[in-house]
């Protein structure tokens, strides 16, 4: 059990009157005591980040990315403690807890990267002796309110890119994994960031969470997690007047089309719905098979589930670890039932796993459905289990539009040994992500992540795109030709002025006399009148003297 873990509020840990559990899925023992901020240590926290954020905008952002680097080198030495916390607090096995670290320690990478570029643009203005411009500002404070799935990785998709582009953070980690939510604050201190720039506050999401996204001095909520939440949290956004940028569900699906590698499908489908006992956002749990292909895919792929050890994660042959909590555990079963109810056939799994030394904590047997339909609940809900349902489709059409027509958009994915159907699908499937011969799990850093339709809002976290996310635009004219100038009104005075030939302005505009040219050589290619017209014009345009 670790120490209690407090909040992080100014560059001080910080204890409060009332603790929560926090409790392992695996075996049902406690964690941590965990101190519950209230409203108090929220305003501290939100204060310390309105006071740190002058002097932290103003650091140079190399400066401001050296701090990543180091952030990234110490997530690195930590990798195997924090993937050991990860799997006690929230149950995923080793392996993939191990991933969820290296998420983080690429992204401090890639964002410290954007130290030495956050590239601005510039552009011509259509008035002589102007500079235009358009550079990266940060937005203040931003509140990062983020699920327990993914309890390194998320929040560093989140945190890292704020930091770069100047921003200060105050963080509210899901109830259900704190203690690694601290672990992670503890690299940033030891990193050196300034105090106040990274504040925790642990508690309810419906107190503490909420009256975050409420708060008058937070300039941008980004939040990931359920899009019953999600859309709260938006509503109470918009109300006052905050960005807000939302990552939240999927219901992603594998097409296998009739010319797939079925072995091949099959290790996709398998890493894709069970990996991280089906609760990634990412996670497949729809798969669209061609008809003609049906039997023998499923045949492969409940052999291959039989192989699946469930267990806990921190044992090495454990494949699938435990669900979260009691309340996702009877979610699932409650959807078998509703499976069942539709009229699906159940092929193996769809009920709780309680031997041995499971029997103290949250397993669910990995479960497949066939004979579902589009429109059963159980092919259009979010179940976040290890739950998949087998959707038969006659052609890749059929299979495209069944992909498409759920409330979702996060990631889908083809299996097809033709490239015409490939491409076919990659433009014709409507989700975020799409993957063709891999399932649905393998998102990298250094590309956009995130979801149409009702799992996001249309901003995206990682590579580029997130510096929209965690930035306000500046656009800066810089007028240096000492006299008023007037955007669309004076163009149009001289676009009246224009000379009838317009083109021979533009050509003894550009054409300087070079070595061996002179001026008369030049202007000899022009009507000599002409010339002289065009050339007083030009002098008009760009201020100098008029003849
Ligand atoms: P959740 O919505 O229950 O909680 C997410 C966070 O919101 C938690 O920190 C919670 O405490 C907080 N919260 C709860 N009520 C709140 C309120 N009223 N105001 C403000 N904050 C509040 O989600 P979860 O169970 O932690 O995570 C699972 C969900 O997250 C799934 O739906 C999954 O698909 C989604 N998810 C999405 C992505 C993505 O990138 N699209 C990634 C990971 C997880």
């Amino acid at each position: 059990m670790s120490a209690e873990t407090k909040n992080f509020i100014a560059g001080k840990w910080v204890a409060t009157g009332s603790t929560f559990g926090s409790v392992n899925p695996a075996t049902g023992e406690l964690v941590s005591r965990c101190a519950e901020a209230s409203q108090q240590e929220l305003d501290a926290a939100v204060a310390a980040a309105c006071d740190a954020f002058p002097a932290w905008r103003k650091t140079p952002p190399p400066r401001r990315a050296e701090t990543l680097f180091r952030v990234a080198e110490l997530l690195k030495a930590r990798k195997d403690d924090l993937a050991r916390w990860i799997t006690v607090e929230m149950g995923k096995v080793t392996m993939e807890a191990r991933g969820d670290v290296q998420e983080a320690i690429d992204m401090a990478r890639y964002m410290a990267g954007e130290g030495r570029r956050m590239f601005g643009h510039t552009a011509p203005s259509e008035l002589p002796d102007k500079f235009c411009m358009s550079l990266r500002d940060p937005i203040g404070v931003v509140a990062v309110i983020t699920p327990w799935n993914f309890p390194i990785a998320v929040p560093s998709w989140k945190i890292l890119p704020a930091f770069v582009l100047g921003n200060t953070v105050v963080w509210k980690p899901s109830s259900d994994t704190p203690v690694c939510a601290a672990k992670f604050v503890e690299a940033f201190v030891e990193a050196g960031l300034p105090p106040g720039v990274l504040n925790l506050v642990l508690g309810k999401g419906a107190e503490i969470g909420d009256a975050l996204v409420r708060h008058r001095d937070v300039r941008l909520v980004t939040f990931t997690g359920s899009n019953e939440v999600g859309h709260r949290v938006s509503v109470t956004a918009a109300e006052t007047g905050k960005r807000c940028a939302l990552e939240m569900g999927g219901k992603n699906a594998i097409i296998v089309l009739d010319d797939a590698d079925l072995a091949l499908a099959v290790d996709g489908i398998v890493w894709s719905a069970f990996g991280t006992s089906g609760q990634r956002c990412t996670a497949a749990s729809r798969i669209i098979v061609h008809n003609t292909v049906r039997g023998p895919l499923t045949e492969l792929l409940l052999e291959r589930i039989k192989q699946l050890k469930i267990g806990n994660g921190l044992d090495p042959p454990t494949t699938v670890g435990p669900v979260i909590n009691h309340t996702a555990l009877e979610k699932i079963d409650r959807y078998v039932h509703i499976g069942l109810d539709e009229g699906a056939r159940l092929l193996i799994g769809g009920e709780r796993f309680s031997k041995g030394d499971c029997r103290r904590g949250c397993f669910y047997r990995p479960t497949v459905f066939d004979n579902v339909t589009p429109a059963m609940r159980i092919a259009r809900d979010e179940i976040f289990g290890p739950v998949v349902c087998i959707i038969e489709a006659d052609s890749l059409e059929e299979a495209v539009a069944i992909n498409n027509d759920v409330p979702y958009g996060l990631v889908s994915s083809i299996y097809t040994q033709n490239v015409d159907r490939a491409f076919t699908a990659m433009r014709e499937l409507t989700t975020g992500i799409v993957y063709v011969n891999a399932g649905t799990i393998g998102s990298e850093v250094q590309l956009p992540f995130g979801g149409t339709r009702g799992t996001g809002n249309g901003a995206r976290e990682a590579g580029q795109a997130a510096l929209d996310t965690f930035s306000e635009w500046k656009t800066v004219y810089v007028d240096y030709s000492g006299r008023l100038q007037r955007a669309q009104i004076d163009t149009e005075t001289r676009h009246k002025e224009k000379p009838q030939n317009e083109n021979s302005r533009t050509q003894i505009s550009s054409v300087r006399p070079g070595p061996g040219k002179t001026a008369a050589r030049i202007r000899g290619r022009f009507p000599r009148q002409q010339h002289r017209r065009a050339h007083a014009r030009r002098n008009v345009a760009q201020g100098g003297h008029r003849h």
